[in-house]
């Protein structure tokens, strides 16, 4: 069987390798077929295939969307994307000068609670593009001793309600998922279970992701339970949406499982990679 792991990200958003280390990385842990899924940016993807080439690792073309929906954020995969598809590249290029404009917002919050130098501290960590986000602050307040790891800092900071939160406006779901589609791209809901939703809300999200053109829900991920993968694989059957399998690897010691070191899909779902005929 492929190893077959569609979600991950490097230092071109806030992964800890770059492309081509990302992709080694991928290699020696037997990942067969891998995508690169950045926040918001397809900077990655050049470098990742050509190194994905020289490793016999089959590459899909990805990116993870961040996307407002009713009051929460979301985040959707793009698999198999034209990086180049103009409406894909400029929403692209909206969401991280919002990022840019965030951060300040973030930094100036994190100055009211007598926390200074975030800014600045957060860009030491950032990638050759620029791209920002709360992670990369996460680790400058673990640099500074406020929590022990990224992980503990999501708990005391950045988040609504606690010091260093700044909301943020991100895409609209149907642009996101036009940007996705109209590029010839396959759109996946990111770890559903993360999103803090009623059982109404959460049925009215995956209609209209599905009426929208999705195609599948992320079914393993780091941040579900063994419980919520066979709940979610049954949503996608019910629905009739495809299932995909991610780690949403970060960086070794920065994330739950390794790249490609992850279950498989639950019986009884149909692979997002099902019709890969010939590519994979
Ligand atoms: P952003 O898109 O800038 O709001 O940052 C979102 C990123 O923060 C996620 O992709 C994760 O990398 C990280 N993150 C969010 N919540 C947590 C958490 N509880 N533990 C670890 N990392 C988190
Ligand atoms: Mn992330
Ligand atoms: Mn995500
Ligand atoms: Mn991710």
């Amino acid at each position: 069987m492929l190893n077959i792991d569609l979600h991950c990200h490097s230092t071109v958003s806030d992964g800890l390798l770059t492309p081509t280390q990302l992709v080694e990385h991928a290699a020696a842990r037997g990942v067969d077929v891998l995508a690169l899924t950045d926040h918001d940016d397809v900077g990655g993807l050049v470098e990742a295939r050509r190194a994905a080439e020289e490793k016999n690792i089959t590459f899909i073309n990805g990116v993870e969307i961040s996307v407002n929906w009713r009051s929460q954020t979301l985040h959707i995969v793009g698999l198999g994307i034209n990086p180049e598809y103009p409406p894909l590249a400029e929403g692209l290029a909206a969401i991280r000068s919002g990022r840019t404009e965030r951060a300040r917002n973030i930094a100036a919050q994190l100055d009211k609670s007598g926390i200074y130098g975030s800014l600045e501290g957060a860009y030491t960590y950032t990638g050759a593009g620029g791209l920002i986000g709360r992670t990369h602050f996460a680790r400058f307040l673990v640099e500074r001793g406020y929590a022990k790891d990224v992980k503990s800092v999501f708990k005391r900071y950045l988040v609504k309600g606690k010091p260093g939160y700044a909301p943020h406006q991100w895409a609209s779901l149907s642009d996101a998922m036009g940007w996705i589609c109209g590029s010839g791209g396959r759109a996946v809901i990111a770890h559903p279970a993360r999103y803090k939703l009623s059982k109404s809300a959460l049925d009215e999200l995956l209609l209209e992701f599905r009426d929208l053109g999705g195609s599948a829900i992320e079914v393993i991920t780091a941040s579900h339970t063994p419980e919520q993968s066979l709940l979610f694989a049954r949503h996608a059957q019910r629905l009739g949406l495809l299932a995909s399998r991610g780690s949403d690897f970060h960086g070794p010691g920065e994330s739950y499982f390794d790249l490609g070191r992850m279950p498989e899909l639950p019986a009884g779902c149909t692979p997002v990679w099902h019709d890969w005929n010939g590519m994979i």
